[in-house]
């Protein structure tokens, strides 16, 4: 039987404010009672996560196809085993991650133990996008974990099956006192929003940013924002065009171009851009065949709505059209498409693609390059293809962005070592491995001091004058 597909009128009937108020309770009752600060259970509900995932890997590519056609392959590699890997990191780290942090010491503070403490920050509200499903609730997830909060999982109402496995299975394998699954879309999550949370972490885009801000706001509610914008992708000087064109068009059309670290768009120059085309060609027909529409590897549009938002930039587009552009409305379909002639002020241009669309823009130098980029925003990933390192270096220095790949797209965000997150309008805060449990985490700076050397506080108590301090 399919999941999902659940419509308004059963959110509100099944999961209401009073509904929405008990659960978090009981969450908090839980967070109260002090379970989640051993170490013990922080692992063991990390290991029950383990083999949640593990244990229902069919289930999950399952709903993944259902929710956007995704092949089998890029839901292992990028649903089920980031997860894995990040799983297997923090839990081998986690020991030494809880150990208080000692700070040094001066001569006033010589005999006092200082150190910094990592708390659990309480209950803590994830918010999920409809393009990752799984991982981008469950990566903060293992932070939070392991940081020792409870934690309420809001899962994108867009990606409904894979929502509907998560409230699923969230309760069979892990703490149902200190963990849950609350569904619903704008409404119910603007009524989820009106309770206090101890940290809200949200994925997304930044319209609901600005209104998750205003929601926390009222109670001084810590935020970090996952969000997306433009991530350009240089290509300039000598550059192995066979091997840079397969990266670009993996990193491009994983996902249907879902990502929000998919190379949004491409500067080089017009010399440049006439050998990357053939063999950007090249490499669509090698990864998905004469038509790929027909091809298993490639994802559909997630809804209607976001296949309708990019036909009409496709129609919009003052651009040249030169590989793809078919789609089809009933199969959610769209070719991976790359438009040439793109200008700054194009419509391709204002907004995140976030889809299977590639626009080139001719620039005439890296300098030219680098200005158009820093008039934007500052993106999530910025990536440079080139075989001189004095490129990749100028493009890295000269710019700001969530993060930095050379010669590749998307592989950094795959390594629990590096914070994953934006910087500015991409972004605030980072998780991954031991950035997660950082960002789950307060960092009590402590001091404790003993009843020893009395006579050297007299120094600084009143009555005052210069002669105390030898001044
Ligand atoms: P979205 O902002 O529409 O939805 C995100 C979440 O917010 C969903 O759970 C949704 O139910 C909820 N929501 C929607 N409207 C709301 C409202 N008015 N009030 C409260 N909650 C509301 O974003 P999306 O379409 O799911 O995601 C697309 C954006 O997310 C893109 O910009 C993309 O780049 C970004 N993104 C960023 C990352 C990252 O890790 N940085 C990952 C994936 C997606």
């Amino acid at each position: 039987e399919q999941r999902g597909g659940r419509g308004r009128e059963e959110y509100e009937s099944s999961e209401t404010m009073d509904a929405h108020q008990k659960v978090l309770e009981r969450v908090r009752t839980a967070f109260h009672s002090g379970q989640t600060l051993t170490e013990q259970f922080r692992r063991t509900q990390l290991m029950k996560l383990m083999a949640m995932i593990k244990e229902n890997q069919d289930e999950i590519v399952k709903a993944l196809h259902s929710d956007l056609k995704k092949p089998k392959f890029e839901a292992v590699l990028s649903e089920v085993d980031i997860l894995l890997n990040d799983l297997t990191f923090t839990i081998s780290n986690l020991s030494s991650w809880m150990q208080p942090e000692s700070a040094s010491t001066n001569l006033a503070t010589k005999l006092d133990d200082c150190f910094i403490r990592r708390e659990p920050l309480g209950v803590v509200l994830i918010i999920g996008s409809w393009n990752y499903p799984l991982q981008l609730l469950l990566l903060p997830m293992v932070g939070a974990i392991a940081a020792g909060n409870c934690v309420i999982l809001k899962p994108s109402e867009v990606s409904a099956t894979t929502g509907s496995l998560v409230a699923e299975l969230v309760p069979k394998y892990l703490s149902q006192e200190c963990y849950a699954v609350i569904r619903g879309g704008a409404e119910e999550t603007q009524e989820l929003l009106k309770n206090r949370f101890d940290h809200i972490f949200f994925t997304g885009s930044k319209g609901v940013a600005r209104s998750i801000l205003q929601a926390a706001s009222l109670h001084f509610t810590p935020v970090t924002l996952e969000l997306g914008g433009k991530s350009p992708c240089v290509v300039y000087g000598p550059v192995n065009m066979t091997a840079a064109a397969r990266r670009l068009v993996w990193a491009k059309f994983f996902n249907a171009g879902q990502s929000c670290v998919a190379p949004d768009y491409i500067l080089c120059t017009s010399s440049t851009r006439d050998l990357l085309l053939p063999a950007l060609k090249e490499a669509l027909w090698e990864f998905y065949g004469e038509d790929p529409r027909t091809c298993p590897d490639l994802c559909r549009i997630v809804s209607p709505q976001h296949w309708t938002r990019l036909r009409a930039l496709l129609e919009k587009t003052r651009g040249r059209i030169v590989i793809g552009g078919e789609s089809d409305q009933e199969d959610k379909y769209m070719a991976p498409t790359v438009v040439v002639d793109v200008s700054e002020d194009d419509a391709l241009m204002a907004e995140e693609i976030l889809g299977p669309i590639l626009p080139i823009l001719s620039v005439e130098s890296v300098e030219e390059a680098i200005a158009l980029i820093n008039r934007g925003q500052k993106p999530l990933a910025l990536y440079v293809f080139s075989e001189e390192s004095s490129v990749v270096k100028t493009v890295l220095e000269k710019t700001s962005s969530g993060g930095f790949c050379s010669n590749d797209g998307i592989v950094h965000m795959t390594l629990p070592s590096l914070p994953f997150g934006g910087v500015g309008a991409s972004g605030w805060g980072s998780y991954h491995g031991r950035w997660g449990f950082e960002t789950f985490s307060h960092r009590r700076a402590c001091m404790l001091r003993g009843w020893a050397l009395e006579r050297f506080n007299t120094l600084r108590y009143p009555p005052y004058s210069d002669g105390k301090l030898g001044w």
